[in-house]
């Protein structure tokens, strides 16, 4: 009986010590994984100056020479236009990757303040309206009279919107895309839904569409670009305010991504 006893002793002790060892190496890596997160956020914040800084120099002198007229070729202006052009999507790229890393290390913070939906819509309509100038699509906004302010983050409601409408146009060749507002019997907004009679989304394909980097299938890249950041961005966003982003789709007869604006206001 002493030596069974003296065994289980033993054996227990053993037992601690291991689950001591264990801890142990869970607290070292812990520490090296916040490393490794602090590491990458910082490369993150200088890597993006370094990119953004010689690119805002090479829009800023092109538009420049544009700017500055003269006798010069159409053929030399259509090249600096390209310079311009293409020098803005890449900004465009990079600013879009970094938004997404940001959110993944939890750097990307929302800034609460008054927003007023009904101004916000009618401002994201006028400034992609001139993309369906002279096109087979209407763009328009369907919003309540005299609805109630909400609080979220204007500038990044504005940039999930812009995404969500310049998407739709992207993929309507005709038809309309419509922003909808609903708001409850007190006028206060309950959803943002853009609707559009584009090609659709097959079924299988609605979850997967929010993944970084996912598109709805191969063809979609060569035949009307972007990268398939647009929506992951914009479903981070919107969960840093609170919201819901959804979507309903029919394939050939168009897509509605909806916004559900909370209840209550996030917490900042
Ligand atoms: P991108 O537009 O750069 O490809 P997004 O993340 O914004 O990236 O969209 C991912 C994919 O979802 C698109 O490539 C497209 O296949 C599909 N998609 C998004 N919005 C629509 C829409 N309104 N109609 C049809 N397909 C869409």
């Amino acid at each position: 009986d002493l030596a069974a006893g003296v065994m289980a002793e033993i054996r227990l002790r053993a037992q601690l010590a291991a689950r001591e060892r264990m801890q142990a190496q869970l607290v070292e890596a812990t520490r090296e994984a916040e490393r490794a997160n602090h590491a990458k956020s910082d490369f993150l914040n200088r890597m993006s100056h370094e990119l953004r800084t010689p690119l805002n120099s090479i829009i800023g002198f092109a538009n420049l020479i544009l700017q500055r007229g003269g006798s010069r070729p159409a053929s030399e202006r259509t090249y600096i236009e390209r310079i311009r052009d293409n020098g803005m999507h890449l900004l465009g790229l990079i600013n879009e990757v970094l938004d997404i890393a940001r959110v993944e290390s939890g750097h990307l913070e929302i800034t609460l303040g008054i927003v007023d939906v009904g101004a916000l819509v009618r401002g994201v309509i006028a400034q992609l309206e001139s993309r369906v100038a002279g096109t087979p699509v209407s763009l328009r906004a369907e919003v309540p009279e005299d609805m109630r302010a909400i609080t979220s983050d204007e500038v990044r409601l504005r940039q999930v919107l812009i995404n969500l409408v310049g998407n739709a146009l992207k993929f309507t060749q005709e038809g309309s895309v419509t922003v909808r507002v609903t708001a409850d019997a007190q006028g206060t907004p309950c959803t943002i839904a853009v609707v559009d009679t584009g090609i659709g989304i097959p079924a299988e394909r609605l979850q997967a569409i929010f993944e970084p980097f996912e598109q709805a299938d191969a063809s979609t890249s060569v035949r009307f670009g972007g990268t398939g950041l647009g929506l992951a961005i914009s479903r981070d966003l919107c969960r840093l305010m609170g919201c819901a982003l959804h979507v309903e789709s029919v394939v050939g007869r168009g897509s509605t991504f909806t916004i559900e604006l909370p209840e209550r206001p996030p917490r900042p």
